[in-house]
Formats: structure tokens, C-alpha cells, sequence
């Protein structure tokens, strides 16, 4: 359907943080599919472990059990709760339910608030500006309005107040509201980091009032911010913690983990899903979180971060960075577009994206190496300089 605008390259293979187009040129992919390919193309533990439980067990359905998703559930567990990566809610064991995208992990969060809090409590809010999914229910959790429009009426029980904004959030959870519902950077909604102070606040917020603090990791989470999961710079405790995107490195898979206390809310039959869990997703989830251990992807998201942000820093045409580990944005300084500088950038052989009018959104793979970056950050000079010529 006529939901992209049109596509400007094919692609036909990857590996690594490289991609190859139809012609056989080469480009280095620094926007990973949206976040998704944080361990690069083709990895080959990845791919080799998707082969094998191709050729094993692809699905049986959640009418039986696998010997799969209860381990990759038991990691997520630990890197939640602290795992290698730091700060987390150390005490709270949670529980987790797979399923197919980051929209469905936000669907099942919602559907967890709403069933706890009861039809007096089933608000959620959530900040303008931010992203959350494109079914129904999850669009209107999405802070943007235009969004909306064509959509209308949405489920009703949303609603929104301004990102970082302390007294929005106090003034917007009142009695009715089931949970909060926040991203620790918004990520589609043009790389904003959220502040310690105003996750604390919220947090205190939620526990005062007996609302769910639920974080949306979907593009945040396994390692990309340079902790496991993003609101561990915050040092807050979620309930619940979605994520998808990088979970299978491709192999489509998403994860909402909640507390022991408040899984315990869906009781048998309240949620499913016919592919969540099966044997191929939760293989890859499996190979993906072994290999991001053992090369401490966070550890590397820091490093490499470091490295891409000054570099980008020091690019004339380049206003400002912004972001969190290798989840970045550089505000291009007037009257320099987006479009055109990822247009161009892409015409030199490096994927970037345009993620508002101003910004490009710079997310590689967490195993980029130094090399990538100072090629990548030469290409993009080369497209700065394309762009200054014809802004
Ligand atoms: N939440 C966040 C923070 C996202 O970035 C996205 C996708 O970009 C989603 C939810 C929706 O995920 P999906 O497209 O897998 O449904």
C-alpha cells in the first residue's frame, strides 16, 4: 500500500555495518533499519543459530511449551534487573511475554494497566513528542497529534503532557490514570534525552499515586544507549519494560517485561498471540543477547558513541549533537535540511536518517568499528558540504 514515500535504493545484502544495493555499491549503514540491526548484518551467530532452529523447530504454537523462551526470558530478566549493565530494579523479578513488534509489547503493557488499574483507572500517559506504535491504541499513547488526525476517534484513555516537564506530568496523573508510559529518549520524536531529574520525579510520581511506571525501550533498549536498558542512567525502578527492534536483530520479536507483582495481574487467557515466543523469533532473541554479552555492547555503545559525537561535533554545518551512546542526532545548523543531507549522504554511500526537518538521527551498529566511523564521518563532511551548495 502507499504507505512509504518512494524508495530511493534497493538493497540485496549486508554484513556487518555494510550494506550492497542492486549495482553492487557499497554502503555503510548507520541507521541499522531503525535501530534494529545492532549487531550488524548477517551476524554470523545470529544467523547461524536462526539456520539451525530453522532446520529443528520453527513453531509449535503457545498450546506447548518450547525449551527456548524461558531462557531468553531469564536473561531479559537479569539485564533488567541490573544483569552486567548496572543501576535496575535489583529486587523486582519480573516476568515476560513475547511477541512479534514493539507496537504488540506496548499493546501488552497497556492491556496489563488497564486490567490492574480497573475501568476507574485506566488512563495512561504519556509526553508529547513521543512514539510508541501505530496500532490503535498505541497511536493514540504516541504524543503526536497529526498522527492522530485521520484516525479518529481512537480508543479513548490517553493522554499526553510535555516531555521533561515535571508539573505537566504532577498535573496529568490523577486518580484515574493506570500508568505513565515514557521512552528514556525519544527516539522517533528526534533524539531528546530525558533527564535524571525528571525520570526521578515521575517515578516518585507513579509510587505516591499507585500508577505503573512503564518504559518503552522499543528503540532504547539492549545496549544502544550505552546501559542495557535506557532507564538504567536514570537509576529509577520500572514495572514494565517493552522492547523489539534490536531483541532479533531482524527476525521480527518483541518482549514486555513486568514485575512478578504486576504480571501476576493477566491471569490465563487474558492476552496471546499466535507467533510470540516460537522457537525461530526466540533462537534469534537467544543468539542475539549471548553475543551482545559477550562483546559488552553497552561498553562498546559508550566508546563508539564518544567517538561518532565529536566527530560529529566537529563537522562544519553541524549546529549540535544530542543523544545517548550510539543513539544520536545532529542538529544541522540553518539553512540546512535534513532530507537533502541524508539524500546526499546516501548518494555518497552512507545511510543516515532524517528524523525531524533539521536533524539527522545517526544509530550504527554497537560493533561499528573506528574505522566505520571515521568513514562515516567523511561521507557525511562530503554531504554537509553537497547540502551547503544547494540548501
Ligand atoms: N516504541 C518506540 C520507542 C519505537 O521507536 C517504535 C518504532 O520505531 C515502536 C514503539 C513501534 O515498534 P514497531 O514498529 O515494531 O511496532
Amino acid at each position: 500500500m502507499n504507505t512509504y514515500p518512494p524508495q530511493p535504493v534497493t538493497f540485496v545484502r549486508g554484513e556487518g555495518t555494510l550494506l550492497w544495493d542492486e549495482a553492487g555499491r557499497r554502503y555503510l549503514d548507520f541507521f541499522s533499519g531503525v535501530a534494529v540491526t545492532s549487531l550488524g548484518h548477517a551476524h554470523p551467530a545470529v544467523t547461524d543459530a536462526v539456520a539451525k532452529q530453522a532446520r529443528t523447530l520453527l513453531h509449535v504454537s503457545n498450546h506447548f511449551a518450547t525449551t527456548v523462551a524461558p531462557g531468553v526470558a531469564a536473561t531479559l530478566d537479569r539485564l533488567i534487573r541490573g544483569g552486567s549493565g548496572g543501576p535496575g530494579p535489583a529486587g523486582a523479578k519480573g516476568r515476560v511475554f513475547f511477541c512479534n513488534s514493539g507496537a504488540e509489547a506496548n499493546e501488552c503493557a497497556i492491556k496489563l494497566a488497564r486490567k490492574r488499574g480497573g475501568p476507574d483507572r485506566h488512563v495512561v500517559v504519556s509526553a508529547y513528542g513521543s512514539f510508541h506504535g501505530r496500532t490503535l491504541a498505541t497511536l493514540h499513547a504516541t504524543g503526536q497529534p497529526a498522527k492522530h488526525k485521520a484516525f479518529q476517534p481512537l480508543p479513548e484513555g490517553f493522554r499526553h503532557a510535555a516531555w521533561c516537564d515535571v508539573a505537566a506530568f504532577d498535573a496529568a496523573v490523577d486518580d484515574s490514570v493506570a500508568a505513565v508510559l515514557l521512552e528514556p529518549v525519544l527516539g522517533e520524536g528526534g533524539v531528546h534525552p530525558a533527564t535524571p531529574e525528571f525520570f526521578a520525579a515521575v517515578g516518585k510520581i507513579c509510587d505516591d499515586r499507585g500508577a505503573l511506571l512503564m518504559i518503552d525501550e522499543i528503540q532504547t533498549g539492549l545496549g544502544r544507549t550505552g546501559r542495557w536498558f535506557g532507564f538504567q542512567h536514570f537509576g529509577i525502578e520500572p514495572d514494565v519494560v517493552t522492547m523489539a527492534k534490536a531483541l532479533g536483530n531482524g527476525v521480527p520479536i518483541g518482549a514486555c517485561w513486568a514485575r512478578d507483582e504486576v504480571a501476576a495481574t493477566f491471569a490465563v487467557g487474558d492476552h496471546a498471540t499466535t507467533f510470540g515466543g516460537q522457537p525461530f523469533a526466540t533462537s534469534a532473541a537467544r543468539a542475539v543477547l549471548a553475543a551482545m554479552e559477550e562483546a559488552d555492547v553497552p561498553s562498546r555503545a559508550v566508546t563508539a558513541g564518544g567517538r561518532l559525537a565529536a566527530g560529529l561535533a566537529s563537522l562544519s554545518g553541524v549546529h549540535s549533537v544530542r543523544g545517548l551512546g550510539l543513539l544520536l542526532a545532529a542538529e544541522l545548523a540553518p539553512p540546512l535540511q535534513a532530507k537533502k543531507v541524508a539524500a546526499w549522504a546516501l548518494d555518497g554511500g552512507l545511510v543516515v536518517n532524517p528524523v525531524t526537518d533539521s536533524a539527522l538521527r545517526l544509530a550504527p551498529p554497537l560493533l561499528v568499528s573506528d574505522a566505520e566511523i571515521d568513514e562515516g564521518l567523511a561521507l557525511l563532511r562530503r554531504a554537509l558540504e553537497r547540502g551547503m551548495l544547494d540548501p
